[in-house]
């Protein structure tokens, strides 16, 4: 069995289409969503409706959470806070349940996934470095946790006291060791790079996998500039910014 991990979708369907049939063409049967779902693209229902389709374990991020009410978006620079005005009008009603019944932390067959960090996790805080990983590494009881919310794909190795940044995209687990990989984002990614990102977990071969795919990010832009959507929300989309 292969797992699918995708973070940071942001009702970008095209994106999240060209990861999930990457990972099809690569033998994944399995997917994992590590939030933000929905905010910032002009198909929050589509994307939600796809994951379930897919039966993926999704878990909250703190835009899926906005977009229902149950996080303020003062933290919310004003894009991204009128992004979340314009999905909490076009949310149906079952995407809006589909939302709510999200958890903030799920696991399974030797990881978790969790959108900012395992020490509250409902303040959605950032793991932007080195230095922000110590509480979540305390407290994994797996050795694998698979996080987003930064945008940037990232990932952290522990073995004993010694904390290292791994920046190969594909590595392989000792036993002796704990990671923490940050899968980026499938709908609008922030490290210089445009194409869409997505992590295949391998078990039988403790094997994790970072990878890239091209989407029409041009269709992207238009249904988001067509459905009123903030501009520079869109024109972020080709440069990866
Ligand atoms: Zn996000």
């Amino acid at each position: 069995m292969r797992y699918g991990i995708i973070s940071d979708i942001h009702g970008n369907l095209e994106a999240l289409q060209a990861v999930i049939s990457a990972c099809r063409q690569e033998g994944v049967r399995r997917f994992y969503c590590v939030g933000d779902i929905v905010g910032y693209g002009a198909n929050p229902n589509e994307c939600i409706e796809y994951l379930q389709s897919l039966k993926a374990t999704a878990v909250a991020g703190n835009h899926d959470w906005a977009a229902i009410d149950r996080l303020g978006i003062e933290q919310f620079n004003s894009a991204a806070a009128q992004a979340i005005e314009w999905t909490k009008k076009y949310l149906t009603e079952p995407s809006k349940k589909y939302l709510q019944q999200l958890k903030l932390v799920e696991e399974d067959d030797g990881f978790i996934i969790v959108h900012g960090s395992l020490n509250r996790p409902e303040e959605f805080l950032y793991i932007q470095d080195i230095t922000h990983t110590a509480d979540t590494f305390y407290l994994m009881k797996k050795p694998i946790c698979f996080i987003g919310h930064t945008h940037v794909p990232q990932v952290y190795i522990k073995s004993g006291h010694n904390l290292q940044l791994g920046n190969q995209s594909t590595f392989h687990i000792h036993p002796e060791q704990k990671i923490i990989i940050n899968v980026g984002a499938v709908g609008q990614p922030r490290d210089g790079n445009p194409m869409a990102v997505y992590c295949i977990y391998d078990p039988d071969l403790q094997r994790i996998e970072l990878k890239r795919v091209a989407y029409p990010i041009a269709l992207t832009q238009k249904k988001m500039i067509e459905a009123g959507l903030p501009d520079v929300l869109a024109k972020r989309l080709s440069i990866g910014q």
